[in-house]
């Protein structure tokens, strides 16, 4: 049973953003929060733009197992070549994230920077095959 709360109870500095919150990260030093957090469809997504750490290092630096991430153990399994709608998700996450770092006045690391126009170009693949996508959402990039 996945619970958020689990993991929020562990960070500081949580405030809401979007559909999820955004902390300060448990791998590196981090003063203001720069890690993204969002229950979606049975899985944890996080992500942290400031040291580029994943899920499964930030629990690990919680004590926590990566199974609080996933309802499905095969979503452990990094899938470089997911369809448009698998990848929606992630694609939704990392583009509010990004957009709420970068409100902040914080500059996005060049790696995440590459990710987010990927993220920004399938989106608009997606909303050109009628599929759906983040709505009612200000994305500022
Ligand atoms: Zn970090």
């Amino acid at each position: 049973m996945l619970d958020i709360q689990i993991i929020l109870d562990r960070l500081e500095k949580v405030r809401k953003s979007g559909k999820g919150y955004m902390a300060c990260c448990p791998v590196h030093e981090d003063r203001s929060p720069s890690m993204g957090i969002e229950e979606k469809d049975n899985k944890i997504l996080c992500h942290c733009f400031g040291c580029g750490a994943k899920g499964i290092e930030i629990v690990a630096a919680l004590n926590l197992p990566p199974d609080v991430l996933f309802h499905d153990p095969l979503e452990r399994i990094e899938d470089k070549h997911h369809q448009l709608n698998k990848k929606s998700d992630w694609d939704d996450f990392m583009l509010m994230m990004a957009s709420d770092t970068l409100k902040q006045g914080k500059l996005l690391r060049h790696k995440d920077y590459k990710e987010v126009k990927q993220s920004l170009a399938r989106r608009e693949q997606r909303r050109l095959f009628g599929l759906p996508i983040l709505s009612n959402m200000e994305i500022v990039l």
